[in-house]
This record gives C-alpha cells, sequence and structure tokens, in this order.
C-alpha cells in the first residue's frame, strides 16, 4: 500500500495570543499554512488581521504559543531575524519603498545586504523581476514618479528578489485608485499560478473566491471561520461573517 508523504506545514501557529493593553488582538490564534497553499484573510477593521501578518515575520512578538516556519521556531533577534524577513516577504498598503533610491536600488538593496549579493548580480535580477511586474522601463525612476500601481508592483519585485519561502500582502491594494488595482491583482494572480505559497489580507473578494485555497475569517482577534472560498461565500456559518459579508458584497 502507498503511502502519501505528510504535508509539512509551511508556517504553523498554535495557541497564538497577543495583547495591547487591555486588548487581546490575538485570541489563541491556531492556523496552518501548507506550501503552494493561498489563503486569503478577511474581516473587520480592528479585527487583528495585520497583527497576525506581523506575527508571521515577526514585525511584532506575539505572548505566548508557538509560530513554526518549515518546522522550526521563529528566530528571536540578531541575523537569523534578517533571514526571517527575506524568507517572509510582506507586502504593505503603503508600498514602504525608499523614496530617495531608485526603482532598481529598491529591488537590489536587501539582495546586497541581506543576501550578500554583487551588486551586478543583484540588478541583473533586479532587471528580470521588474521585467516580470511590467516595469523593466521604469527601473532608474524614483518611486514618486510611478502611480500607487506602480509602486506596489515594485514593492512585490523586491519581495521577489530574496527568494521567498511564502508572501504576506496586507491590504495590498487598498491605498489604490480603483483603476490601478488589477494590475496588481493581476501580478498576484501569476504568482499564484506559479505555485508561491501567500497569506494575503484583501478586501478584493473576486480575488478571495478565485484564488484562495481558503478563506480566514478574524473577528475580535479570533479566527471565526477557515474554509474553502465556495463554502464560505455560499454558506457563512457564523453570525459575524454573514454580517460582515452583507456590508462589503
Ligand atoms: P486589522 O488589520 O484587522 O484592522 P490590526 O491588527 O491592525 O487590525 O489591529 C487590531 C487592533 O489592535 C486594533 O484595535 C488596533 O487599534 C490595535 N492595535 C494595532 N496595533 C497597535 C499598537 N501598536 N498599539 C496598540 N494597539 C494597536
Ligand atoms: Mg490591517
Amino acid at each position: 500500500m502507498a503511502f502519501d508523504p505528510p504535508i509539512e506545514p509551511l508556517i504553523e501557529l498554535r495557541g497564538v495570543n497577543k495583547h495591547y493593553g487591555d486588548l487581546h488582538v490575538l485570541q489563541d490564534i491556531n492556523l496552518t499554512v501548507s506550501r503552494g497553499e493561498v489563503v486569503v484573510v478577511i474581516g473587520p477593521s480592528g479585527s487583528g488581521k495585520s497583527t497576525l501578518c506581523r506575527a508571521i515575520n515577526r514585525l511584532e512578538s506575539v505572548e505566548s504559543g508557538a509560530i513554526h516556519l518549515e518546522g522550526r521556531p521563529l528566530p528571536e533577534e540578531g541575523k537569523a531575524l534578517a533571514g526571517l524577513r527575506a524568507e517572509v516577504g510582506m507586502v504593505f498598503q503603503s508600498f514602504n519603498l525608499f523614496a530617495h533610491k531608485t526603482v532598481l536600488q529598491n529591488v537590489s538593496l536587501a539582495q546586497i545586504k541581506v543576501r550578500r549579493r554583487k551588486r551586478e548580480d543583484a540588478d541583473r535580477r533586479s532587471r528580470e523581476l521588474l521585467e516580470r511586474v511590467g516595469l523593466a522601463a521604469h527601473a532608474d525612476k524614483y518611486p514618486a514618479q510611478l502611480s500607487g500601481g506602480q509602486q506596489q508592483r515594485v514593492a512585490i519585485a523586491r519581495a521577489l528578489a530574496m527568494e521567498p519561502t511564502v508572501l504576506l500582502f496586507d491590504e495590498p491594494t487598498s491605498a489604490l485608485d480603483p483603476e490601478m488595482i488589477n494590475e496588481v491583482l493581476e501580478v498576484m494572480r501569476q504568482l499564484v499560478d506559479e505555485g508561491m505559497t501567500m497569506v494575503v489580507v484583501t478586501h478584493e473578494m473576486g480575488f478571495a473566491r478565485s484564488a484562495a485555497n481558503r478563506v480566514v475569517f478574524m473577528a475580535d482577534g479570533k479566527i471565526v471561520e477557515d474554509r474553502p472560498p465556495e463554502e464560505f461565500f455560499t454558506d457563512p456559518h457564523s453570525e459575524r461573517a454573514r454580517d460582515f459579508l452583507s456590508k462589503i458584497l
């Protein structure tokens, strides 16, 4: 009899808790993300979605529980932490590009500093990635010369340049004008097709329906539902989810 090999969880959170003062922002969070999975996290503002993302690459510490990446606990500090941030790429709502560096420099910088690549190797890879996100012609511009959608695609190229194991997106299209949302979602869909493991906080329900393997619905610091999108959107179990969906759909 043949056995399927166990699917190793890429990210695993077990019993994770965090407070901000009296606010219990992450309440006993259990979440597993397998290699190649796309998990979309949705929920009302203030429910802890960003804190959850930030905990996964240790931009925030947690008080109890365990977070494992590829079976190992997240590193606490030092060089290993910089390595973790490269391994777990993050794309923010606000792009967070370096304003005084060119597009090319933005994509190359961490490759040189963290991955210890030579500048010419880093730049070569950066140009390939800029080509991939449709920005080859903009390599020598500064972020302020680009549209929001273009800046966000630079941020995605920058995260990809580190050859991450997983990419976290925290509302990547929320700061964009409507006509620019699709160009960013298109790049994200391309990554999905390539098998990238992704955790995506978004209000783009079309993306959630078509690209996610699972939808995680959060409210008040808890994971309330964690189900395939076709089930979640047609038959949400919780009152909180029904209420949320009625407001945004
Ligand atoms: P979401 O991303 O779902 O909107 P967040 O994770 O950003 O939620 O925030 C969850 C709650 O924690 C909110 O009530 C927010 O005001 C609070 N919060 C977030 N960051 C901090 C912080 N650094 N200090 C104090 N409270 C915070
Ligand atoms: Mg948020």
